[in-house]
């Protein structure tokens, strides 16, 4: 019989259940199982974890995840995966699937409530309390990527990691570091977060149908504590919103866009010991909490 991870078996798959990938809903399914463990390897899942699948499709890295961890939940959208996604899951009983959009998915509820009942009896069929951690993996629909990434780590979720593939331009604008042209608000954003690591380039001919894009799997590692310490975390968002929301002017012309009058937008970044000819693109994190920190003296102060 045909494998899942391969171009045959999703096509044997789809035609035997009469299955049309949907673009709309981002629907390149993996063919290549070096991809398949890439994933599900880089993720470092044990025993005792519970993993949180986002976009499951017919269960390829599913299966895998399944097979390594105490539980695993699938958050899925498309309904007319039903068929496949429930057969392919069959065999294993610590899999279970939500179905539903994921932007709308109270995560945090559904890991409370797997923990409460393995609490209470043990996860079926392992014997896993999930007293180890909790992992977030998937091939992310390319059409709602930073969105999904964005409310998993603004909703400040229990988690220790999230391991997902997503297409490479978007991964190389997350890792990049201040003075390249791809360092922008969600490099900043995703490296407040997590300490970012790249772990598989994967070719656009791995995926069925084949996406215009290749992609890359990162693994972002929560941090204890952030990688600045702004005074308001807010505050600090809403400065790297500004800075970046004309990113070839200059820190002094961009900075416009916090609605402060310009001798107040200069004494800031006076404040914060930064070059006001400089573009948001060269800051670090740490001179964007120096910086916040001084846009939150400025307001308290009423200046
Ligand atoms: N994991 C499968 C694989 O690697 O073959 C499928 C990956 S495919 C790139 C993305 C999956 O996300 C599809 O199954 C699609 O239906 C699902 N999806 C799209 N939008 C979603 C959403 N808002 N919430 C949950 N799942 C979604």
């Amino acid at each position: 019989m045909d494998k899942l991870s391969s171009l045959s078996g999703v096509r044997r798959i789809s035609e035997h259940h009469n299955f049309r990938a949907s673009k709309s809903l981002g629907q390149n399914f993996l063919t290549d199982p070096e991809a398949v463990f890439g994933i599900v390897d880089g993720s470092d899942i044990g025993p005792d974890d519970l993993v949180i699948e986002i976009g499951p499709g017919m269960g390829v890295l599913t299966q895998e995840a399944a097979r390594q961890a105490g539980q695993l939940i699938a958050i899925e959208l498309d309904a007319k995966l039903k068929p496949i996604l429930t057969k392919t899951l069959a065999p294993f009983e610590n899999a279970s699937i939500h179905w539903g959009d994921v932007m709308k998915t109270d995560i945090r509820a559904l890991i409370q409530e797997a923990k409460d009942k393995a609490a209470e009896s043990g996860a079926p069929g392992t014997g896993s309390d999930l007293s180890g951690s909790v992992r977030i993996i998937g091939n992310l629909p390319y059409y709602i990527t930073t969105p999904i990434i964005m409310k998993l780590l603004e909703d400040r979720l229990p988690i220790a990691s999230i391991t997902i593939m997503m297409q490479k331009e978007v991964a190389d604008r997350i890792v990049a570091e201040p003075g390249g042209r791809t360092y922008g608000a969600i490099s900043v954003a995703v490296q407040y977060y997590c300490n970012v690591h790249r772990i598989l380039e994967v070719p656009r001919e791995s995926f069925y149908p084949m996406p215009q894009v290749d992609s890359t799997v990162l693994r972002l590692d929560l941090w204890e504590t952030p990688g600045a310490q702004p005074d308001s975390e807010a505050d600090f968002f809403t400065v790297v919103k500004a800075a970046f929301s004309q990113r070839r002017k200059t820190l002094s012309n961009s900075l416009g866009a916090l609605g402060l009058p310009k001798d107040r937008t200069a004494a800031l970044l006076a404040e914060a010991d930064i070059d006001p000819s400089r573009r948001a693109e060269t800051l670090s994190l740490a001179e964007f909490a120096a910086l916040s920190n001084a846009y939150t003296r400025c307001k308290a102060e009423n200046r």
